[in-house]
């Protein structure tokens, strides 16, 4: 699966790999937090080094909707229902600084976005009267959108939510500019550099000791930019739930679609995000949606499939060119996680939690981050992200290790009942008993590939992903390829092969 975005992806040049270098700050991930972090340290004068593991934006950010939006579904209304309206106003204030900075950043350096309109609508009438509460939370937390019962969608609504003046783009075209803009500030950005591990004695007077496959690096200040933090220092896993979630690119001829010039997000379930984007010419019409905890569905395809007949029913002239599919991190406490690691002595920093709405908040998290590194004031930033890891809402916390718990447990007595020695069909993968452990056998392309179905990051048992032909963890998110190589998610190494 390839997204729009990676297929016309720009030339994002990097630097080499320099074992036994040392830096003010290292940046572990090039997704929008790891480099926009990146580039506010490098401008301040700190030599700052990103490793990553894959290339810049592969992961999340190369996979996004890219709507930089503060309408963000009822993420308002879920703020003041976890904490209060003051909290959403930092949010907000948070989330607006982002994106003010980013667009002036695209401004300053050519970089195109197009200026629309964020609409949320609503089709049945409990999605109503949850467009009215979050309009209210919006209100108090110092958004104006303004409420309709109708909008410019080829189908009913039960209302609409309008907020005018936010922004959409090609995401790695702006992680482009931003990458370019940090190593002329002679940052340096190396990529195939995966972390996994660190070491924090009295050497190198007190320096972090960033630990790689080919060799190791010294640091001041460690940051985490890996979507779900790596190394397990902070708990973050145990308050994040992983959610994967889908899009679809529709070639349309433009004329038919020259009445569309919003954002769409539904409200009611199944989610369903609709944008436009004008790529090389070309118009696009881009659907996302479908979304479920990673790991926890089979028959992804269908998921696909399902959107791609949603968009045709209501868009019948589109024609789908590419599909991809993408995660992001949910926050029990309905707010990112962002800041120095709680019970840590060292200078290591992690942001994370922004459940979907990554394009503000990790813009918001590198300026906060970035400030509280170089000594500066953000007030904002000091209230917003106040809730560590250390401090969770007990129940929220409690909750989601137990779905992990159940999870893990599921999994290993499933894995271990069958014992099947027939290879699964073609695109299709199944967990068996091999021995006393749990064994994954797929077949894609003709090739019956063998590997431990056993996560390395916890233990959890993994499952067939088949949109994808991957290994996927329904514990906290990692996944790997059909030969075991660790995709994503916060594990450190690939999986081991089978017999
Ligand atoms: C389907 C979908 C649609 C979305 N649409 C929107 C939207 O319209 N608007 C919006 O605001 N947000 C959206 N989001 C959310 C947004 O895309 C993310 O929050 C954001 O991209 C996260 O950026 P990041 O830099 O934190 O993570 P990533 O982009 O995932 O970057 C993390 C990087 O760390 C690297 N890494 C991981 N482990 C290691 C390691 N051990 N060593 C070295 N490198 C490592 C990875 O390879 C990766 O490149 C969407 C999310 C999804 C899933």
């Amino acid at each position: 699966m390839t997204s729009l975005w990676q297929a016309t992806r720009p030339q994002l040049p990097a630097d080499p790999f320099t074992p036994g270098a040392t830096y003010d700050s290292v940046v572990v991930g090039a997704g929008l937090t790891g480099i926009s972090t990146a580039l506010l340290l490098a401008r301040s004068g700190q030599r700052v080094a990103v490793l990553e593991a894959r290339r810049a934006g592969d992961v999340t950010t190369g996979n996004t909707t890219g709507k930089i939006s503060l309408l963000q579904g009822t993420q308002l209304s879920s703020i003041i229902r976890h904490h209060d309206a003051e909290t959403a106003r930092h949010y907000v204030t948070g989330n607006l600084e982002g994106q003010s900075w980013l667009l002036r950043f695209f401004r300053e350096h050519g970089i195109p976005f197009d200026t629309r309109d964020a609409v949320a609508y609503s089709v049945t009438d409990a999605g109503a009267a949850a467009l009215k509460t979050e309009r209210e939370a919006c209100v108090a937390a110092g958004l104006s959108p303004v409420l309709q019962d109708t909008s410019s969608l080829p189908f009913a609504v039960t209302g609409s939510l309008r907020l005018p003046g936010q922004a959409q783009f090609h995401p790695l075209r702006g992680l482009a500019g931003l990458a370019a803009d940090f190593r002329s500030h002679g940052g340096h950005l190396s990529e195939g550099v995966r972390v996994q591990g660190i070491s924090t004695g009295k050497l190198k007077g007190d320096k972090i000791k960033v630990k790689t496959p080919r060799g190791a690096v010294w640091a001041e200040h460690l940051i985490l930019a890996t979507g779900t933090p790596i190394l397990d220092r902070g708990g973050h896993f145990s308050v994040l739930t992983p959610q994967r979630s889908y899009a679809v690119a529709f070639a349309v001829e433009s004329l038919a679609f020259e009445g569309m010039d919003e954002m769409f997000l539904s409200i009611d379930g199944p989610t369903r995000s609709l944008r436009t984007a004008v790529v090389d010419g070309q118009t696009y019409l881009i659907a996302g949606g479908n979304g479920h905890p990673v790991g926890r569905e089979t028959h992804t395809q269908a998921l696909v499939d399902d959107l791609v007949r949603w968009t045709q029913q209501h868009f019948p002239s589109v024609r789908p060119v590419y599909q991809w599919s993408a995660q992001d991190y949910e926050p029990a406490s309905a707010l990112p996680y962002v800041g120095k690691l709680p019970l840590s002595r060292h200078n290591i920093y992690a942001a994370t939690g922004y459940n979907k709405w990554g394009m503000t908040n990790a813009v918001a998290a590198a300026l906060a981050l970035s400030a509280e590194i170089l000594g500066g004031q953000m007030p904002w930033a000091n209230k917003l992200y106040a809730t560590r890891v250390a401090r969770q809402d007990a129940f929220s916390t409690v909750k989601t290790n137990a779905g992990a718990g159940l999870e893990l447990l599921n999994g290993w007595l499933s894995g271990l009942a069958r014992t099947s020695t027939v290879s699964p069909p073609e695109g299709q993968g199944v967990v068996v008993r091999n021995g006393a452990r749990p064994e994954g056998v797929c077949v894609v392309d003709g090739v019956t590939h063998r590997i431990s179905a056993v996560c390395p990051h916890l233990g959890g048992v993994l499952g067939w992903n088949d949109a994808e032909k991957s290994w996927d963890c329904p514990l906290h998110g990692s996944r790997f390829s059909a030969e075991g190589t660790l995709l994503e998610g916060p594990a450190t190494r690939d999986l081991t092969q089978g017999s």
